[in-house]
């Protein structure tokens, strides 16, 4: 190793704590998307001590931040921070840990600027990920405009380099019909919770007709007032996910008829509301990646394999859709783990979580200086990312 990456090393561990801290504080006050405010607060004054230049509020938007480095006329390479939490089970997505070691990468990086080449370092801070598309919004802002290269990383039960995204679109259904009394003058009713009803067993039989790779998933929202009316008005929210948007967009356009054939059966009328900003799939990038995966190994740190099946869905897809960016997987909790669990929340800031923090934010910030140091890794980067357009 370089004796720059052993100054990377060193200085996070030397910040291990306050990392840790950073990451404990975030977990305990889980914020939702839009509304992050200490998380992004926290974030920024961090990265100020630093010596980063902070803008808190980019693109319109309050929660997100980007945080500037710079040595000189190089590349411009972003390290992405998330720190939304989800309703009812906190932080168990474990957005705490992508905070604290994209700041700590960026801190790592503030601690061996003298001897760092030339180039520019963005800590970007990325609101609204479970829901709300905070990256798409700054990439319209004009964010990811001068970057040259992206990465974050994501928590999960091993370490792994790449995984695949799926592309995502949220269509939701509003049915109305006419309430009655339910036991009275059932006759005089239109019951719209049929229509919701026959919605999802329209979406059962559509299912087996898709690939396997796609996944299509829905919750009730509105299921009637009480049992003694006739629901006048009901509604559900369906995700549609698969490999490519072009698949995506069909599978959407199927979703659509399941439910306008549902309103029919039910003699309801519908009302179909889709959700802003549809997540694209990830982009992967070969060249990104060695780099990242070569200082991992360097770290001792050893990959699991790809896994096929296990697949979710992020706007980090969106931002490898604009510029070459990776996200590897970062083990922070034991092995059969699944995530958006309440297992998963506890697991995020025990000390597996801090070592998956502390082999994030140095893979990180060694591969931001690979990139600085040798502006070929991005051109390369960026030559891939073009030919697979
Ligand atoms: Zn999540
Ligand atoms: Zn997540």
């Amino acid at each position: 190793m370089s004796t720059v990456k052993d100054s990377i090393v060193q200085a996070v561990d030397r910040l291990g704590n306050d990392l840790e801290q950073l990451s404990r504080r975030i977990h305990g006050h889980p914020e939702l998307a839009y509304q992050e405010v200490k998380a992004a607060g926290w974030l920024c004054d961090f990265l100020g001590v630093q010596g980063f230049k902070v803008e808190r509020g980019v693109a319109g938007v309050d929660t997100a931040f980007r945080a500037t480095m710079e040595t000189g006329e190089g590349p411009t390479i972003a390290i992405l921070c998330e720190y939304d939490a989800l309703p009812a089970i906190g932080h168990a997505c474990g957005h705490n840990v992508i905070a604290a070691s994209g700041a700590g990468a960026g801190a790592a990086l503030a601690a061996v600027k003298d001897q760092l080449p030339k180039g520019r370092i963005h800590v970007i801070g990325t609101p609204a990920e479970e829901g709300g598309g905070g990256k798409v919004k700054l990439i319209k802002g004009g964010v990811f405009k001068d970057v040259d290269a992206a990465m974050m990383v994501h928590g999960w039960d091993k370490w792994i380099g790449h995984q695949d995204l799926l592309g995502i679109v949220r269509v939701g259904f509003e049915f109305t019909g006419k309430a009655a009394h339910a036991s009275a003058d059932p006759w005089q009713g239109v019951n719209a919770l049929d229509a919701v009803i026959q919605t999802f067993n329209n979406v059962s039989m559509l299912r087996q007709q898709v690939r396997p790779d796609a996944r299509i998933h829905g919750i009730v929202t509105n299921g009637g007032a009480a049992p003694n009316i006739i629901p006048e008005v009901a509604a559900c929210l369906f995700y549609v996910r698969a490999p490519s948007l072009e698949y995506m967009w069909a599978l959407h356009k199927r979703m659509i008829a399941c439910a306008q054939g549902a309103a029919t059966a039910a003699g309801c009328t519908l009302k179909v509301t889709d959700m802003e900003h549809p997540y694209e799939p990830m982009k992967k990038n070969g060249a990104l990646l060695s780099a990242f995966r070569a200082n991992w190994k360097a770290l001792g740190i050893v990959e699991s394999p790809e896994i096929k099946d296990r697949l979710g869905s992020s706007d980090i897809g969106n931002v490898s859709q604009v510029v070459p960016a990776i996200q590897p997987l970062v083990k922070i909790a034991p092995e059969g783990t699944p995530i958006h669990s309440r297992d998963f929340e506890t697991a995020a800031v025990a000390p597996l979580a801090v070592e998956g923090l502390k082999g994030a934010a140095k893979a990180m910030a060694m591969t931001v200086h690979d990139l600085l140091a040798n502006p070929a890794l991005v051109k390369e980067a960026k030559r891939e990312f073009d030919a697979s357009k």
